[in-house]
């Protein structure tokens, strides 16, 4: 894609002219997050008309800053799978019509999408995958069940992987397609989690009709279309860059200070477990913005899962200290409701932190993988036997 010659400055100052034009307080955020789309600031990298500049990706963050500031919106947590996974794959692999159609609600958040990835025989292995999809003219019909889909609930499109080809090798018989979550024969059913949330769903597919128009890149081409989804996915969970001393970190020192005016003397046995978790906030940060500004790609590469696994274990680490600095208190959870959130990933309260936090190193690849990734593909490393690598997938056996 080729790059206009925005700098930096000439990107705070077209964020500047959002934020003044649209006063983050007096704007709903979905019209806040339509204009911030019409001028190319949702993702500057993007084409023009695809919520672009065609601009340096890392331009982005200098318009974040600015928005952030003046309290507007953050689409990244409004639709978090649409923004971090599905918009980039979408752009990397839709059609003309399909970006035009598709991203402009994403982003606004007035259509939520979610990532149809995982089964309960396919998780780490997403490549064995058993959804079917056959052709039928020109719609495909889907048949089959995904598991751990996050958001599905409040979804109005699916990025689906199904297997059109089962007597290919496993990662060649794959394909996309943008699913309609409102389709005769979807069946969303809810999975409660440790919080007492279900966040995530069970995604039951009968026989559901999907026209080839709805298809993301060439049959066959699925396998390529997963490897975008995850390589931002993992970027779009660990890559962020807080302010220095924000975010997860500042709800510890904040309760840490609490606790030395309270009881100093127990303040004091925490002091160099609270000092070395800020370390490691810190490092995790400078180490994204030195990953970020090395980023010249559109899809970012193996190096997301250094930050991918550094932050799942800094949040686990940083919670589980949160509640304990809180004593009895950490341990009350108030009611433990069974709701269906309507935004995921709600870390509210220390104690539903401290829960949620769990699942971070298993959401968008566990760090066991991460590591294998980073063995392999950064460090050079032998790789895991794979023996169903060269055999068709309809003989590998199937629990
Ligand atoms: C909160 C949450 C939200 C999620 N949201 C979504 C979503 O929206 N869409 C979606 O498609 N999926 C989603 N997932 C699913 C997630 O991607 C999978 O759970 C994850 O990839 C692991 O797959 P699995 O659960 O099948 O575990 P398995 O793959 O069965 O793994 C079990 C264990 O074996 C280890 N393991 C597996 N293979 C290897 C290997 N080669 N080397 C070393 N260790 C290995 C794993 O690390 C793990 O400890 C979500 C999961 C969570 C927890």
């Amino acid at each position: 894609m080729s790059q206009s010659r925005l700098n930096e400055e000439q990107a705070r100052s077209l964020a500047l002219g959002l934020v003044a034009d649209l006063p983050p307080a007096r704007t709903p955020a979905r019209d806040f997050l339509a204009a911030q789309f019409d001028r190319g600031l949702a993702w500057i990298n993007h084409p023009v008309g695809a919520g672009g500049l065609g601009a340096d990706v890392r331009l982005q963050a200098a318009v974040n800053h600015v928005i952030a500031a003046a309290g507007g919106p953050d689409a990244a947590a409004v639709n978090p799978i649409g923004h971090g996974m599905c918009a980039p794959t979408l752009v990397v692999w839709g059609t003309e019509e399909q970006r035009r159609r598709h991203l402009r609600p994403l982003f606004s958040g007035e259509e939520i999408w979610c990532q149809l990835f995982s089964e309960p025989g396919a998780g780490s292995d997403v490549a064995g995958l058993a959804t079917r999809a056959r052709r039928d003219g020109d719609e495909w019909v889907a048949d089959g069940q995904k598991v751990w889909t996050t958001m599905a609930h409040q979804s109005s499109w699916g990025l689906l992987i199904a297997r059109t080809d089962p007597d290919v090798v496993k990662h060649q018989g794959l394909t996309a397609f943008v699913l309609d979550m409102s389709a005769p024969g979807v069946d969303v059913r809810p999975l409660h989690q440790l919080t007492g949330e279900a966040e995530f769903n069970e995604v039951f597919l009968d026989r559901v009709r999907i026209p080839d128009l709805a298809r993301l890149g060439e049959v066959g081409d699925g396998w390529k279309v997963v490897l975008t989804t995850l390589m931002n996915e993992r970027v779009s969970i660990g890559g962020v860059i807080p302010p220095r001393g924000s975010g997860p970190i500042a709800r510890l020192v904040d309760r840490y200070r609490e606790l030395v005016r309270a009881d100093p003397a127990t303040a004091r046995l925490h002091t160099d477990t609270v000092a070395g978790l800020w370390v490691r906030a810190e490092v995790l940060r400078l180490a994204n913005i030195r990953l970020s500004q090395l980023r010249t790609g559109e899809t970012p590469g193996p190096e997301g899962s250094i930050s991918k696994i550094m932050a799942a274990d800094l949040a686990k680490d940083v919670y589980s200290e949160l509640v304990t600095l809180m004593g009895a208190e950490g341990l009350l959870y108030g009611t433990y409701e069974k709701v269906r959130p309507v935004v995921a990933m709600e870390y509210s309260t220390p104690q539903k932190a401290f829960l949620r936090s769990r699942a971070n190193s298993i959401e968008g690849g566990t760090s066991e993988v991460m590591k294998n990734v980073l063995a392999e593909r950064l460090l050079g490393l032998p790789g895991d036997p794979r023996a169903d690598k060269d055999v068709p997938w309809r003989v590998i056996p199937r629990s």
